[in-house]
């Protein structure tokens, strides 16, 4: 027998199935889909069977199998299909799909050392009786102590052995056993509180309960604070009382404690976990529940849409509209696709949530491609808050930089009421940017065209797109002057800034520096929570998916930052952010305010989000994206031409772009190539063209002919990307 075999060899990845011969007392034991280990240039490397053959005819001498490193098959015939709909959907190889959906343990070519992690016990080996005979009759006290507590506990954990011990198995009173133990133990907040579902609730539940036979998709607008979760909660009931199984996809910043905590008090260790804070072991643990099939539900982030649940009855997708569940690396899968993919597969729905859909969506929604379902309320007796537009331009001739007198004035209102207060700036560090006043000089990253950022609690200066940093120095390198101000806000000047304002409350800063740390994220919530502080500020890892219930007053310190962004997307992803934000105010009963400082009051997307209107924004964002040519008007595709050779890149950019002009459909609209955002990033040069399109017939197979045809090619580097998520 015969086996085609996929490794992972080069950094280009070509697709190839390579073939080895199965030696005689393998054969009843390979499976496709299993991990193989093979010789391949002198080296061992690992492989997936993709295909068993009886005969095979070769002019060459072919190589034997070395060994199987498994007992079972990794990808089971599911992920098999849809490792090959992903490499063709998304143009990558296949190996590198099946890569992208296994964890480190389970990948090809693993590292080896993550491995299952056993804890002794001692536990008794006699009748109790004999036991308390001997405890009797001894007069060593620490053995009689060491007893006892295993005749308390049943088992007691060892880390090493004593006199003691060996004393006790010497008399085969005790013995010692192994067992597997899980690694990952996230912190729980548990709750008690009983809910009903009112009315609205009740009636998207029953509509969802109804066909969780069908793949259907199924689009969850609800307003923040309207219960969506308790609507998750419910129908994963349903589906576990019909034996099957579900998937919650949460964002990866939201993915804390307190969702976590929400879903465990309910359905205790029947979940498993995946997201990115898990070391390689704790993945691993969590990932071996639902093969061996402990767990029905598993919650995690982007990559969770892959956790090998057989049987599946539900697919949850929660803020549907987060760019992160399309990965913006190879291969640049979305989520939400192959939840669609799966869902047709184990004939279930899809519920896809938010409090503000992705324009796609919505339309989808409109166009009945998605059934609508909303939830209009606030769950409880939670009212929306009332937001306020400040504008800055007013502020600043008072000679208010960071905070307009109502922010400050309702802020130290909410604080004397012993309320708590939230405050975003979507800018981490201390300031954005350092120039010479004498000559103009502006500290840059030598590898990016990036201003570097200081960060004052390391007073360092970075990088935040290759993470180059350098000491932070005072003398202007170009003119030599001690003229070097900082200017721009970031999250640590704002808390330096909170702290003189209100030296007597408690503050805590959340952003990527504070939560570098394995758990910062989940303690800080926690302990928020807990009141044990009163200001929470931060950059818009803030504004998702937590509930607080004390939180009375969110500021928005400054609503352009994400405004500015040359994206076409920069209104939408203003108006979810000033939304989801703003949805963290007044969730209890405590009627909440909204305090958004801006210089572009008149911004439709900050007029909408002030009056809760997604319709309204919407229908107006949609007539300029109808104008503009721009989803979901127009699919995209980004095609991004990099290289280390300005000039190279910017041959073969200008070679594709006459390519793809000559080759697709006249009513194909091809922009560019131009130079993208940020033309260098890590000394490589960054080009791109722009496809919009409707239908293309030569589409694919045109984008087909360039892949394959940069594979050979060294110095240039492409990546093409359907439906991205910036530009
Ligand atoms: P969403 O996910 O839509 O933002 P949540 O499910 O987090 O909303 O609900 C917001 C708050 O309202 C939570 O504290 C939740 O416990 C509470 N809640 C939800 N449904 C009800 C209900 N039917 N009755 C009372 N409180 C509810
Ligand atoms: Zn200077
Ligand atoms: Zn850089």
């Amino acid at each position: 027998m015969y086996a085609n075999v996929i490794i992972e060899i080069s950094i280009k990845k070509l697709d190839k199935y390579f073939v080895y011969k199965i030696p005689k007392e393998l054969e009843d034991k390979i499976k496709i889909g299993m991990r193989v280990l093979v010789p391949f240039n002198n080296q061992k490397l690992e492989g997936f069977v993709m295909e068993l053959m009886k005969e095979y005819k070769a002019e060459f001498e072919i190589k034997e199998i070395i060994d199987l490193v498994d007992k079972e098959a990794i990808l089971n015939s599911e992920m098999l299909s849809l490792g090959k709909y992903i490499a063709n959907s998304t143009l990558c190889s296949l190996i590198s799909a099946y890569q992208t959906m296994l964890p480190k343990a389970y990948k090809a070519n693993h590292n080896t050392n993550i491995a299952i992690k056993k804890v002794r016990y001692l536990v008794l080996n006699k009748k109790i009786k004999e036991v308390s005979d001997y405890i009797e009759n001894t007069k060593y006290i620490k053995q009689q102590e060491l007893l006892e507590k295993i005749i308390i506990e049943d088992k007691v954990k060892i880390n090493s052995l004593n006199s003691t011990i060996n004393t006790l198995i010497k008399h085969g009173l005790i013995r010692i056993i192994e067992e597997e133990e899980n690694r990952y133990h996230p912190d729980i907040i548990t709750t008690k509180k009983e809910i009903k579902l009112n009315e609205q609730q009740e009636k998207v539940t029953e509509e969802i309960i109804n066909s969780l036979e069908n793949s259907i998709t199924y689009l969850l607008y609800g307003i923040t604070g309207s219960g969506k979760t308790e609507v998750y909660i419910q129908i994963i009931k349903e589906v576990l009382k019909k034996d099957k199984t579900a998937i919650v996809l949460v964002p990866e910043i939201s993915l804390t404690a307190q969702i976590v905590s929400r879903f465990t008090n309910q359905f205790k260790d029947n979940i498993a976990i995946l997201h990115s804070g898990l070391s390689d072991g704790e993945r691993y643990d969590e990932y071996r529940k639902i093969i061996k099939k402990e767990v029905k539900i598993v919650i995690g982030a982007r990559s969770a849409i892959f956790a090998p649940l057989t049987n599946l009855g539900i697919i949850i997708i929660d803020e549907e509209h987060t760019p992160s569940y399309k990965q913006d690396s190879n291969p640049r899968y979305n989520a939400i696709d192959i939840a669609k993919k799966r869902s047709k597969y184990h004939k279930c729905p899809v519920v896809l949530g938010s409090a503000t859909p992705s324009l796609e969506s919505f339309a989808r929604a409109s166009n009945k491609v998605y059934k609508l379902l909303t939830l209009t309320k606030r769950a409880g007796l939670a009212t929306l808050p009332k937001i306020h537009i400040v504008d800055m331009k007013e502020e600043v001739k008072k000679h208010n930089f960071i905070f307009s007198n109502l922010l400050k004035l309702k802020i130290e209102e909410k604080l004397k009421n012993n309320e708590q207060v939230i405050l975003l700036l979507n800018r981490r560090g201390y300031s954005s940017m350092i120039t010479c006043q004498a000559c103009g000089y502006v500290a840059k990253c030598p590898r990016c065209d990036i201003s570097l950022t200081y960060h004052k609690t390391t007073n360092t200066l970075r990088c935040h797109y290759c993470g180059f940093k350098t000491p932070k120095y005072d003398i202007c390198p170009n003119c030599h002057s001690n003229e070097l101000k900082d200017y721009g806000l970031g999250t640590q000047k704002l808390e330096e800034e909170i702290r003189k304002m209100f030296p007597t409350y408690k503050i805590i800063r959340m952003d990527a520096d504070t939560t570098g740390k394995k758990g910062m994220h989940s303690k800080i919530t926690k302990e928020f929570l807990e009141h044990k502080y009163d200001i929470l500020l931060g950059t818009q890892m803030i504004a998702k998916g937590l509930d607080f219930p004390l939180v009375t007053l969110v500021g928005v310190i400054n609503a352009d930052m994400s405004l500015n962004i040359a994206d076409f997307r920069s209104s939408e992803r203003t108006f979810q952010l000033l939304s989801q934000v703003s949805g963290r105010a007044g969730r209890a009963g405590c009627p909440g305010e909204v305090i958004i400082q801006t210089y572009n009051e008149k911004h439709y997307s900050i007029k909408y989000a002030k009056n809760h209107n997604y319709l309204g924004f919407y229908q107006e964002e949609m007539k300029l994206r109808k104008t503009l040519k721009y989803p979901p008007y127009y699919y995209l595709v980004l095609v991004k031409i990099n290289s280390k050779d300005y000039e190279l890149g910017f041959k073969h950019a200008h070679k594709i772009g006459d390519f793809l002009r000559k080759n697709l459909d006249k009513n194909t609209i091809i922009l560019g190539p131009t130079m993208a955002n940020v033309f260098r990033i890590n000394n490589i040069y960054n080009y791109q063209c722009i496809i919009k399109y409707r239908n293309d017939d030569n589409l694919f197979k045109s984008l087909k002919t360039i892949n394959e045809h940069y594979k050979k090619e060294n110095k240039v580097d492409i990546a093409i990307d359907f439906e991205p998520t910036k530009l």
